[in-house]
């Protein structure tokens, strides 16, 4: 079924780089003599499903949408790759990002534009727009995405779908190629907040191969689904409703907020003050982190290799410059002057006590709160090309995803309302390792 939806959208869409139809066919055909054996199943036995090219899969090419890992067929699976085995899911193939999880509208990869399936002059947002594309377009039920700095929630936003970004060391980072170590997290993106607790499920808890994934138990998170949300406290940032945010997000909101109180849910307007900074504090450290981890790739350990060097010197150089496309070297070059020494104390350690003071602000409102609900996004979905050379513009689409990463805990983007036709997202963040008050908000408001 999802290949010939694909069959039938896919031209339009562009969600894919690498399609596994051999294989998944044998995996859906072992599970079709499964289904009426009295064998026990998989939590997700037999769903579609697709994973973002960033996630490394055993002998099925992964490519982070760069020319530098063009031909790379990794040798061993991620851990939610596993997990999502060990679940009985079929692996449809892999999906668009931006070129190593860096944008915010799938421009940046290397080999094609995603498309908004709402309307296909528009970007699907990113950096896992691929992920949030092919979910929305019924392409695959569930897909696989990583957040860094919004990457899973926005361009959920701009599709119209449910999407995950669950606290830091939830889910292990085995096999995901490093962007920014410290923010990273792989979540799920689905139609609906049900699909999303169940694939979170599958895919999270402590890994021995991942030392920042945590020892905390994972709880059935379907059973916070109960629509009962009396009681509930919320926390609306004046800073999240402010300037910037368009008319339309800011009332579908308010009509969200509406619909929750008359569940018996209460709101208050509370400030996180150091919001204004997450911004420049996350591209110096984000930009930081990719700049050594991004070292790898040089030419001699994987991928693409320039084919003529003089020298050792010169073949790191050309194929670094031959293989990552210009925002990649924008942040190489960000990250590597932010570290370079006599500047490490004015922009790396300035930004990492912005970082804390973010935290404690998140910290004072859950004290008090349960939950933390905002828009998504400013706005709903752009044109392609319309802010594709203003990379400002760009990087002020996750004014509002970006704080949360920084401090590490969980958020969700769940469809709200529309602008013009336009989806928009809710965003609902909460405690560390508490997804289920989340799913339980979510939910009761979907
Ligand atoms: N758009 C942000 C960036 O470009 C977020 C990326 C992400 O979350 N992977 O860095």
């Amino acid at each position: 079924e999802s290949y010939k939806r694909i069959g039938e959208v896919e031209d339009k869409v562009q969600a894919f780089l690498t399609l596994d139809e051999e294989r998944a066919r044998e995996t859906a055909k072992a599970f079709d003599e499964k289904i009426n054996s009295s064998e026990e199943k998989g939590l997700l036995f037999g769903m579609p499903m697709g994973v973002k090219d960033n996630i490394v899969t055993k002998g099925l090419r992964t490519t982070c949408a760069s020319k530098i890992l063009e031909n790379f067929d990794p040798i061993y699976d991620a851990t939610v790759v596993q997990k999502l085995q060990q679940a009985e899911t079929v692996t449809i193939g892999k999906l668009n990002m931006d070129e190593f999880a860096m944008g915010s509208s799938n421009e940046n990869s290397a080999f094609k534009k995603t498309r908004n399936p709402w309307d296909l002059d528009r970007v699907p947002g990113g950096s896992s727009g691929g992920s949030a594309a092919s979910v929305a377009a019924g392409e695959v039920l569930f897909s696989l995405g990583s957040d860094t700095g919004g990457s899973i929630r926005q361009p959920a936003s701009f599709c119209g779908v449910v999407g995950m970004k669950p606290t830091y060391g939830r889910v292990s980072r085995f096999g995901l190629v490093a962007f920014a170590s410290s923010l990273d997290q792989i979540g799920p993106i689905t139609r609906t907040v049900e699909d999303n607790a169940y694939l979170l499920q599958a895919i999270s808890g402590l890994d021995p191969m991942d030392s920042t994934s945590a020892n905390v138990a994972v709880p059935n998170f379907a059973a916070a689904l109960t629509g009962d949300v009396k009681g509930l406290k919320i926390a609306v940032p004046k800073e999240y409703l402010g300037e910037g945010v368009n008319e339309a997000a800011r009332q579908s909101i308010l009509d969200a907020l509406k619909v929750l109180e008359g569940l018996g849910a209460v709101w208050e307007e509370v400030s996180l003050p150091h919001s204004k900074y997450a911004l420049a504090a996350y591209y110096l450290l984000s930009s930081s982190e990719a700049s050594a981890n991004l070292s790898r790739f040089d030419g001699v350990r994987y991928g693409y290799r320039t084919p003529d060097p003089e020298s050792l010197i010169d073949l790191y150089k050309k194929s670094r410059a031959e293989g990552f496309g210009d925002e990649v070297k924008r942040r190489i070059m960000l990250g590597t002057f932010a570290l370079s020494s006599g500047y490490y104390d004015a922009y790396y350690k300035k930004a990492q006590q912005v970082r804390t003071l973010i935290k404690k602000d998140f910290e004072d409102v859950f004290a008090k709160y349960d939950v933390i609900v905002g828009p998504t996004t400013p706005t709903a979905a752009f044109k392609i090309g319309e802010n594709i050379e203003d990379p400002l513009t760009m990087y002020a689409n996750d004014i509002l995803t970006i704080p949360l990463n920084l401090a590490g805990l969980p958020g969700i983007s769940v469809p709200c309302g529309f602008d013009a036709g336009l989806p928009l997202g809710l965003q609902v963040i909460g405690k560390y390792f508490d997804e289920a008050a989340i799913y339980r908000v979510a939910h009761a408001f979907e």
